[in-house]
C-alpha cells in the first residue's frame, strides 16, 4: 500500500523539516517505504535534508515540460529531479481546473518526468457534473488516451524499429491516480462501488493499451483514516493520493495503519 502526500501550497521549509523529522521517530522501516511525501517545490531541500539517510521518497507537485527557457516561475522536471525528488504529480484536477492545464499539455510533462528517470503520476478524473452526465468513463478515457499519448507513440515508434520480432514490452514506469474532483477537498469521499468500478475499468485499459499490468493506480478525494480501509481493500486500489489528511503525521499514519 503506498499513501502519497500531497501537501499542496501548505508548510514552510521549517515546518517540513519537523514534519519529516517526527514522521521518522514514528513510522517503522516497513511504513516509510511505503510513504511518498509531495511537498511544494520550495521544501524539497528541507524534506531532502531531513531525511537523509533514511528510506522515505518525496517528489514534486508539478513542473514544466521544457528543460530551461524563458518560462517566469516555472521548474523543470530536471531540477526537481536534481533536487531528490523520484515522483512528479501531472494534471492534478487544481492543475487542470484553476491553472486551465490541457490534456496535450500534460502528455509533455509525462514524457518531461519520465525523461528524468522520476515517475509520473497522471491525475484523472470526472467532476460531479460529469458523473451526473453519464460522462464518467468517457472523460477517464480521453484523459488517460491524450495524457499518455507521448509513451504510446514513442512504444510504437520502438515497435517498428527494433521489436519487431519480439513484440512489444508492456509500456512501465507511470502511475496512475484517479481522483473524481467532486470528491477533493470536500469531505465526499467516493463510495466503495464507485471505486471499485473507476479502478477496475483504468486497469483493463490501461492492459488493453499496452501497459504493464502492474501499473499502480492511487485513489485520491478526501482519504482519511476513518474511510481508508474500506477502499484499500478493493481491487486495483494500489494507494492513496492523500491531500488534507497528509499535512498531519498522525493522520497520514493513520491512513497506513488503517488498512
Ligand atoms: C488531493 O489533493 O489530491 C486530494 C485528494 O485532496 P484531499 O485528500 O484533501 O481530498
Amino acid at each position: 500500500m503506498i499513501v502519497a502526500g500531497n501537501w499542496k501550497m501548505n508548510k514552510t521549509p521549517e515546518e517540513a523539516k519537523q514534519f519529516v523529522a517526527s514522521l521518522l521517530e514514528q513510522a517503522n522501516a516497513t511504513e516509510l517505504r511505503e510513504i511518498i511525501l509531495l511537498p511544494p517545490a520550495l521544501c524539497l531541500s528541507a524534506v531532502r535534508e531531513a531525511a537523509k539517510g533514511a528510506k522515505l521518497s518525496f517528489g514534486a507537485q508539478n513542473c514544466h515540460f521544457e528543460k530551461s527557457g524563458a518560462f517566469t516561475g516555472e521548474n523543470s522536471a530536471s531540477v526537481l529531479a536534481h533536487m531528490g525528488a523520484e515522483y512528479c504529480l501531472v494534471g492534478h484536477s487544481e492543475r487542470r481546473q484553476l491553472f486551465c492545464e490541457k490534456d496535450e499539455f500534460l502528455a509533455k510533462k509525462v514524457v518531461a518526468v519520465e525523461e528524468t528517470g522520476m515517475v509520473p503520476i497522471l491525475c484523472i478524473g470526472e467532476t460531479l457534473q460529469e458523473r451526473e452526465a453519464d460522462r464518467t468513463k468517457s472523460v477517464l478515457e480521453s484523459q488517460l488516451r491524450e495524457g499518455l499519448k507521448s509513451l504510446m507513440m514513442e512504444d510504437e515508434v520502438l515497435e517498428m524499429s527494433e521489436k519487431d520480432d519480439l513484440g512489444m514490452d508492456p509500456l512501465t514506469g507511470v502511475w496512475i491516480a484517479y481522483e473524481p474532483v467532486w470528491a477533493i477537498g470536500t469531505g465526499r469521499v467516493a463510495g466503495p462501488d464507485q471505486v471499485r468500478e473507476a479502478h477496475g475499468w483504468i486497469h483493463s485499459w490501461l492492459a488493453e493499451n499496452g501497459f504493464v499490468e502492474s501499473t499502480p493506480i492511487l485513489y485520491g478525494g478526501s482519504v482519511k483514516p476513518e474511510n481508508a480501509a474500506e477502499l484499500a481493500k478493493l481491487p486495483h486500489v494500489d494507494g492513496f493520493l492523500v491531500g488534507g489528511a497528509s499535512l498531519e503525521v498522525k493522520s497520514l499514519l493513520g491512513i497506513l495503519r488503517s488498512k
